[in-house]
């Protein structure tokens, strides 16, 4: 934003009286907020040496970015780094550090819960690399900032065009101008909105219900592989203790309990949401409880599943919002 020229103005700016502490030196430069980085992994931190996982990793990068290591409410490390360093170049620098992780397996790396999240819409596909976004954003759009990744939405089929980007931005105006301007991205205006939090095949990392916010979810937690009561990332095999898919899983799905992990792209009640989409309806979501619905045949196949929504594994202090709009699920299956 172009300064106000001091000649325009035909007031003089009365300077408000100082109290007697305060300084007539140029205030210092203000630290900036430490940024923050979400390290997801699969084994929960049960014991851990925060100083030795930050040590390790300033080594790795060979200078010191890190500061502070801890977890957060849902297992994961929550990376603090030194004020001049952005979450932006600490996600870039992500193949030198993240063997420090290896112990615990790296699911994602998320960048700090106080950015906007935004979705990009008709993005080019062609002749367009996502390695391009952010460099493209910020050359022809000065006043936007991308931080952390950019990722496809969905991955774009060949045959498409165009795609849906997700990123973020630091600060609300730059959301607000994305969103009311839109993006000059590859040559075109590309339309932006703010990425909700969920929509009717989102499903939840936590029940694997489908269609409502994971952060504020209430039901009773379900593993994705054997739809036991535990959280998926907690399923042990009882034969060899894998951690993850192994050859003595018998899938269960929480859903339809078919013999299929909840994610699984030939579940019915993954299905039958599909099917119904579009939709405005807040009604959606899986009717079948976990005894409900017969049970689909044995599948084979791949285990892709629904879409996974880029927001839904985050560890987001914000957004947590009310507890629930419980009433809004006139079909009477809980959040
Ligand atoms: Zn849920
Ligand atoms: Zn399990
Ligand atoms: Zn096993
Ligand atoms: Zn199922």
């Amino acid at each position: 934003m172009a300064a106000k020229k001091p000649t325009e103005q035909p007031w003089k700016v009365v300077q408000p009286i100082k109290k007697p502490r305060a300084t007539q030196q140029p205030q210092p430069p203000k630290p900036t907020e430490s940024e923050r980085v979400t390290v997801r992994v699969t084994k929960g931190p049960a014991d851990y040496s925060p100083m030795a996982i930050r040590n390790a990793i300033n080594q790795k990068l060979k200078s010191t970015i890190v500061a502070k290591v801890a977890t957060s409410q849902k297992d994961n490390f929550v990376i603090t780094l030194l004020s001049n360093h952005t979450a932006a170049e600490f996600i870039e620098k992500r193949p030198l550090w993240q063997s420090a992780f290896e112990a615990y397996g790296i699911q994602g790396v998320e960048e700090p819960s106080t950015w906007s999240k935004l979705i990009a819409h008709g993005v080019p596909t062609r002749d367009f690399d996502l390695g391009l976004f952010k460099a493209e954003v910020e050359t022809f759009n000065p006043d936007v900032r991308v931080k952390g990744s950019p990722r496809w939405l969905n991955q774009p089929c060949p045959e498409k065009r165009a795609g849906s980007v997700v990123f973020s931005v630091a600060t609300e105006a730059e959301k607000r101008t994305c969103i009311q301007k839109g993006l000059i991205v590859a040559g075109i205006t590309v339309k932006v909105e703010a990425a909700k939090a969920f929509t009717a095949s989102t499903q939840c990392f936590r029940c694997q219900g489908y269609g409502h916010n994971p952060q504020t979810c209430k039901n009773r937690v379900k593993c994705r592989l054997c739809a036991g009561n535990h959280p998926t990332r907690h399923h042990k095999c009882p034969t060899c203790g894998a951690s993850e898919t192994c050859s003595h899983l018998q899938p269960r799905c929480s859903n339809c309990t078919g013999p299929h992990p909840a994610n699984h792209t030939d579940c019915e009640v993954y299905r039958a949401i599909k099917a119904r989409r579009p939709t405005t309806s807040r009604t959606v979501g899986p009717t079948a409880g976990p005894t409900a619905g017969p049970t689909a045949g044995p599948t084979v196949g791949p285990t892709v599943g629904p879409t996974v929504n880029p927001f839904q594994e985050e560890d987001t202090e914000m957004e947590a919002g009310p507890p629930g709009p419980k009433k809004l699920r006139p079909d009477g299956s809980p959040w």
